[in-house]
């Protein structure tokens, strides 16, 4: 077993039980551990403070699997540890075949740098840690047995691959697929998702129940839904009876796929309006053009997935925000969202609150909303509390 020994008083967020060491905390590593190797983390005066997988290459150059010296790893770890995160959705959120989950959300199960999510009755499993990439295999076979899913696929293509020094790999690693579209069911919606070619693994589950939320809302209203992806906004909002929906993205595949999902669900057409275009420059038009609406919803992508780039992305959240209050009738809604780790959702409030003082409008926060329990936050990791929205009223 290698040791990584820290510098003195660096061990403070390892006694916190946060699971991450960066390359700065460390002093030295003891033998020649690469990439992906079990280690021991140590602190400067000797004490052992967790079992990790060490990427002595990386910026977080290891992760810990555990904080009790006598675990081993080994498949049998992650069988277990699969099985008690899986197991725990099952108890208590009991989905059904058809629907969609978040099956395994990294760090806040015990399993850094593993995503797996259940669409129906396919898998698909996101490998982004060295650590979880020596390991692959048995996690592989681990999940075919725990899920007993007709067919698992690799979605192992995001950025943060490269900042782990890994290459992408996507395709099937289990079972068979005809098409990689397969259909699921939400809140009473049917949807497609495609796990070869979509986002993330294929659909957003995040936010499930905020689609639901805010969908709920909508009868009789006339909504804009920004960043709309495949119509996860849009399509609660038809079902509960909004007066009209325009759905803005920049990708026409996910338009054209949002479009499918309404005839699919033999929702009304005519309420809808598709456009394709940057979601910044469509705002201003709507502006100059005098449009008004009833319920607003902002959901754009992660603007910046650090710390460091916050400052950047508070500029994006602000002009949004403030397009989407000056866009809206009195007594409207505006459900805004930010998916950007690098934004705490204290800054992220304050940002609203700024875009609507600029915008010379009173708003009135009526809900914080936050990712499906099925994306669980550990309390020793509060880095897992990426998604943070609020439900604002103006008045
Ligand atoms: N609300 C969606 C998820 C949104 S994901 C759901 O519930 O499923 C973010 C979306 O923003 C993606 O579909 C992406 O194509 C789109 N996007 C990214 N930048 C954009 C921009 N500048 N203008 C318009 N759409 C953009």
């Amino acid at each position: 077993m290698h040791n990584v020994i820290l510098k003195p008083g660096r061990e403070k967020s390892l006694l916190r039980r946060h699971p991450w060491v960066f390359s700065g905390a460390i002093a030295r590593i003891e033998g020649n551990a690469v990439a992906g190797d079990t280690v021991h983390i140590v602190a400067a005066d000797g004490h052992f403070l967790g079992v990790a997988a060490c990427n002595p290459g990386a910026n977080i150059c290891a992760r810990v699997w555990d904080w009790d010296e006598g675990t081993r790893i080994d498949a049998a770890f992650f069988h277990k540890r699969l099985e008690t995160a899986i197991g725990m959705r099952r108890g208590l959120f009991g989905r059904k075949p058809d629907e969609a989950e978040r099956l395994v959300h990294g760090e806040s199960d015990g399993l850094p740098g593993l995503i797996v999510d259940r669409y129906a009755d396919v898998v698909v499993v996101q490998i982004t840690s060295a650590g979880c990439n020596r390991w692959r295999d048995a996690i592989i076979e681990s999940l075919q047995q725990i899920t007993a899913a007709r067919a698992v696929y690799e979605r192992s293509d995001t950025d943060v691959l490269e900042l782990e020094g890994l290459a992408p790999r996507t395709g099937l690693v289990h079972g068979s697929l005809d098409t990689p579209v397969v259909e699921i069911r939400e809140s009473g919606i049917r949807l497609r998702v495609d796990v070869a070619k979509g986002h993330k693994t294929g659909f957003y589950l995040d936010q499930r129940e905020n689609r639901l939320q805010v969908g709920r809302l909508a009868a009789g209203r006339h909504v804009l839904n920004c960043f709309s992806y495949t119509g996860g906004f849009t399509l609660q909002a038809l079902a509960h009876g909004a007066a009209s929906v325009t759905s803005v993205d920049s990708s026409a595949d996910a338009l054209q796929l949002a479009r499918e999902h309404v005839g699919l669900n033999g929702l009304p057409e005519d309420r809808c309006e598709w456009v394709d275009a940057d979601v910044f420059q469509y705002l201003r038009k709507l502006r100059d053009q005098n449009r008004r609406f009833d319920l607003i919803i902002l959901d754009p992508p992660k603007f910046a997935p650090t710390a460091a780039s916050a400052e950047r992305a508070a500029r994006g959240y602000k002009d949004i925000n403030l397009l989407g209050f000056k866009l809206l009738r009195p007594g409207g809604l505006l459900a805004t969202f930010s998916c950007s780790g690098g934004v705490s959702a204290d800054l992220f409030r304050k940002i609203v609150a700024g875009a609507a003082l600029d915008a010379g409008t009173d708003a009135q926060v009526l809900d914080q909303l936050h990712s499906t329990p099925d994306h669980p936050v550990s309390l020793a990791f509060p880095e897992g509390e990426y998604l943070k929205g609020l439900m604002c009223r103006v008045g």
